[in-house]
């Protein structure tokens, strides 16, 4: 045996993987077969300035754990996500809160938006919501969920509402205060140097060929390793023998422009339909910069065929089935391990995928 683990993918499980495991003295290989380590956290210097090359990534918890954790690979900012939403040429407050209800309606106080919202919820007549339109609807009422999500969230996940699972659209809080803060959790902030310097400190020291096919020598990485930890798509790795899971994936064009400031936040939605991509990142304010450029990200939705970046996994009750019987065959594996948000086939966040890598790995060498 030459190695104790094979990890399969260097994003963020395989490299907290890797990191824990060498920690312990285990001598570990990490593949990835992009032409650079961090998967879809990945980011890129531009400009002077981190650009997130595979979509934006602001890392929030409400497990100080997991903050102390990250805090140990690099020092965050203090970046708060405060995401516009931009309507038929409207400016609107993101997450739902006052500021969005007093554009929505000129409601300043709590009291009456819960009136204007309760008095929508009620006409409706939605009590237990079967999915994400009844959902939204039960949450913020039929205005809120005509402009800033509907048509949103069809042009993201290329299906209509109706047909999506309630809880995607839990993910999004409703607040009856002026707090454009996008997040619950009480710790958030952005990595200085970008998440490619975690990753980086991560798998210092540790053996990475990157460029690398898993599946060209499946069998001989299994001959030369005590276990892999895979952390590709789970119905890849058994050959699509149940059948494809559905995934949502994502086109970005991103432009350096001759202009200091574009858009004058990090994240602006577009909820349109008739506007082609979700949003637009504009890169430097995630870190506060003051370069002369800018550089900016137009994110497309985009749907999946195999051989597309996998992005999203659709987590409804037909692929959550179909995810269930091959979860089945990698329950039995012995010598396999899955990790992350397509070896798990789950919607998770950032810190849901730090969180189940130490478990993981935690199991794995002292259990
Ligand atoms: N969403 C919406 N309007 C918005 C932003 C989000 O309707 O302006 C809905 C949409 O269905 C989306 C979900 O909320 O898929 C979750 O959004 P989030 O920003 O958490 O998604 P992510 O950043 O993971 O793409």
């Amino acid at each position: 045996m030459s190695y104790d683990y094979i990890i399969v993918g260097s994003g963020l499980f395989g490299a907290v993987f890797a990191y824990e495991a060498t920690k312990a003295g285990k001598h570990c290989l990490v593949l990835d077969k992009r032409s650079h380590i961090g998967g879809n956290v990945y980011t890129k210097e531009v400009e002077g300035i981190q650009v997130h090359e595979y979509g934006a990534h602001i890392f929030h918890t409400s497990h100080e754990k997991i903050w102390k954790y990250m805090n140990q690979f690099a020092k965050f900012n203090r970046f708060t996500n405060t995401p516009l939403a931009c309507y038929k040429d409207e400016m609107y407050n993101l997450p739902f809160n006052m500021n969005t209800f007093y554009k929505l309606w000129g409601v300043k106080t709590p009291k009456e938006a819960k009136e204007k919202i309760n008095m929508q919820i009620r006409e409706a007549g939605i009590k237990e919501p079967k999915n994400l339109e009844e959902q939204a609807i039960k949450l913020v009422g039929t205005d809120i969920y005509e402009k800033l999500i509907k048509e949103y969230t069809e042009k993201q996940w290329g299906r209509k509402a109706a047909e999506l699972p309630p809880f995607i659209i839990k993910r999004l809080p409703v607040r009856f205060t002026y707090d454009n803060n996008y997040f619950h959790d009480p710790f958030q902030g952005i990595p200085i140097g970008g998440y490619t310097k975690i990753i980086d400190k991560m798998l210092e020291g540790i053996e990475v060929r990157t460029n690398t096919d898993f599946f060209l020598k499946k069998e001989e990485y299994k001959e030369i390793s005590k276990k892999i930890v895979y952390t590709g798509m789970l119905d890849e790795y058994y050959q699509y023998c149940f059948g494809d899971l559905e995934y949502r994936s994502l086109r970005f064009e991103t432009s350096v422009l001759e202009e200091d400031n574009f858009q004058g936040n990090a994240v602006v939605n577009y909820n349109e339909w008739k506007v082609p991509y979700t949003r637009i990142i504009e890169h430097k304010h995630f870190e506060f910069g003051s370069q002369p450029k800018t550089v900016i990200t137009k994110e497309y939705p985009q749907d999946f065929r195999r051989g597309d970046e996998p992005y999203y996994p659709v987590n409804d009750e037909k692929n959550n089935d179909l995810a269930a019987q091959y979860k089945e065959l990698a329950a039995k594996e012995e010598k396999v391990l899955f990790g992350g948000r397509l070896g798990q086939y789950q919607y998770y966040d950032m810190d849901q995928v730090v969180s189940c890598a130490l478990t993981c790995v935690e199991k794995e060498l002292y259990w």
